[in-house]
């Protein structure tokens, strides 16, 4: 029997287990069936009493063994104690894979844990398979999303980092005795160089939210500046959402990268996705094409967002959104 698959389930800074942990569960079960039922495991750092509140949710997915290291200090993600914990895990329980979200954490944790343990990691996975012999087959968009390439580990354990809402979580209760465990840390005895001082917002705070938020207001070239960003700020603090852009904004300065959607940024799964002034080119429409519902707005009738719109508005963005903020802002 394989020796079993490891599981990263990142807390975020706001105490809650990232969805991606749940959605690397469900895959995990699919991966463990193929590796004739190899154990699935998970690892959380936290402060002390987080997992109380998810201990059911590890049970219903599918997880045999759940690694708890909680301390006070480890309440702030740390490169340095986070990754010496996870290898010194490695090394004791021997994974033959391991799997971390692709998120601004895992994207940080993923390559430092590989590089201690002298291993391969395929990063930003869009897939992922067993081959016929056993080994992790994990699919990632190279050459700047021009293509996809499906990459083999040669070294042990073998490590991916997969992007949020690729995978769905689990919708059917996968039942297991997971069994907790709780593992004595001192850390103290490590090295702990980097003292994070502060969050600075780059654009809104939408940075993670966007892999969970129920409505996202997103942006494209037409809304000219960053200043136009601003305005699509403020209607997405009013409806309780968050902002994306497309690459065409973002490469113009518009706004930051990290709320990039599309090919080659981020996928998401909102409610609503409101599309204003996106030509809905398919590099970026093959990242929304998971929301309940698309509304657009548009000066162009023939743009292609229409075509994967439930809704559209054939008008300015700098006459339509400054009217919705204001009946918004009426109603509350
Ligand atoms: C390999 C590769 C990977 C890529 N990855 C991504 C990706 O991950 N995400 C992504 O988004 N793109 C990606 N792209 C780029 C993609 O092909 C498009 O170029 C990009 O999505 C276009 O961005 P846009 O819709 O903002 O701009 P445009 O295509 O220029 O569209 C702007 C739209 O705004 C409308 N408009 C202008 N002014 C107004 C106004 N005042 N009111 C209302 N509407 C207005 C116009 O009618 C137009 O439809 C990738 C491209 C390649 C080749």
């Amino acid at each position: 029997m394989s020796r079993g698959i490891l599981l990263y389930a990142e807390v975020t800074r706001t105490g809650y287990i990232h969805t991606v942990f749940f959605e690397l569960a469900r895959k995990a079960c699919e991966l463990s069936e193929k590796l004739d039922n190899a154990p699935i495991m998970a690892v959380l750092f936290s402060k002390p009493g987080v997992i109380n509140d998810y201990k059911e949710g590890f049970t219903n997915s599918g997880i045999d063994k759940v690694f708890v290291f909680e301390d006070e200090g480890l309440e702030q993600y740390s490169t340095d104690l986070y990754s010496n914990l996870i290898t010194d895990l490695v090394k004791e329980i021997d994974p033959e894979i391991i799997l971390i979200g692709a998120t601004n954490q895992g994207r940080d944790l993923a390559p430092r844990i590989s590089a201690t343990l002298g291993t391969g990691l395929t990063a930003d996975c869009v897939e992922l398979d067993i081959n016929e012999k056993g080994m992790l087959a994990a699919t990632r968009p190279t050459f700047g999303g021009q293509l996809m390439a499906t990459i083999l580990c040669k070294t042990r354990p073998q490590m991916a980092t997969v992007r949020p809402k690729v995978f769905k979580p689990a919708d059917e209760i996968n039942y297991k005795n997971t069994d907790f465990i709780y593992k004595a840390l001192n850390l103290g005895n490590i090295k702990n160089r980097v003292k994070l001082k502060e969050f600075t917002k780059v654009l809104n705070d939408t940075l993670n939210e966007l892999d969970s938020a129920e409505i996202i207001v997103a942006g494209g070239k037409g809304l000219k500046s960053s200043e136009g960003f601003k305005m699509l700020e403020e209607l997405a603090k009013l409806l309780g959402g968050a902002v994306g852009a497309t690459r065409g904004a973002v490469d113009l300065g518009y706004a930051p990268h990290s709320i990039q959607i599309g090919q080659t940024g981020k996928t998401v799964t909102p409610k609503v996705y409101i599309a204003c002034a996106i030509s809905g080119a398919v590099q970026h429409t093959v990242g929304i094409t998971g929301s309940e519902y698309i509304f657009s707005i548009n000066n162009d009738p023939n743009a292609p967002i229409f075509n994967v719109s439930d809704m559209g508005l054939v008008g300015d963005v700098f006459d339509i959104i400054p009217k919705l903020i204001e009946i918004l802002k009426e109603a509350k």
